[in-house]
């Protein structure tokens, strides 16, 4: 009876659109997608890809350089990536982190807890060309950058 009602609910919430913004200024999302896609996935995934602007507060501890929404294949890349200062392999890579999601989803473990980032998602993240370049970036840039 209960589960009744949260269909009927459900099917009367309209879908939401999602508009995709994938042309930046300095890198643009779709070229970035296109070229991960087929360098290490052999073109297979079928992903969206958007920026989203970062949020303005000034007490943001951390900021989230990316993020992957399975429910809507969608993956989003935080629009302060979009500048020369970032290396091509340093967007690259983040863009690489969120599809790796896709193919990697989170471990079920006890107690309904979800490993996100397990092993087998850092080994695949290994396999990124500039690896070491990235952690190299990464730990100069001293930012409080982490991806989601
Ligand atoms: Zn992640």
């Amino acid at each position: 009876m209960f589960k009744k009602i949260i269909k009927l609910f459900r099917a009367k919430r309209a879908p939401r659109t999602i508009i995709l913004r994938t042309e930046g200024t300095h890198y643009h999302l779709k070229e970035i997608y296109a070229r991960i896609n087929q360098q290490y996935f052999e073109g297979k995934l079928d992903l969206h890809i958007t920026w989203f602007n970062p949020k303005k507060s000034r007490y943001q501890r951390r900021i989230v350089l990316g993020s992957y929404h399975r429910d809507k294949k969608l993956v989003k890349i935080n629009r302060i990536l979009d500048q020369p200062d970032i290396p091509d392999y340093y967007i690259s890579f983040i863009v690489y982190h969120e599809m790796l999601h896709h193919i990697a989803p989170p471990i079920l473990q006890k107690f309904r807890r979800r490993q996100i980032h397990h092993r087998q998602f850092k080994d695949l993240e290994k396999q990124f060309q500039e690896y070491a370049l990235v952690k190299e970036f990464r730990k100069k840039s001293k930012m409080r950058w982490f991806v989601d």
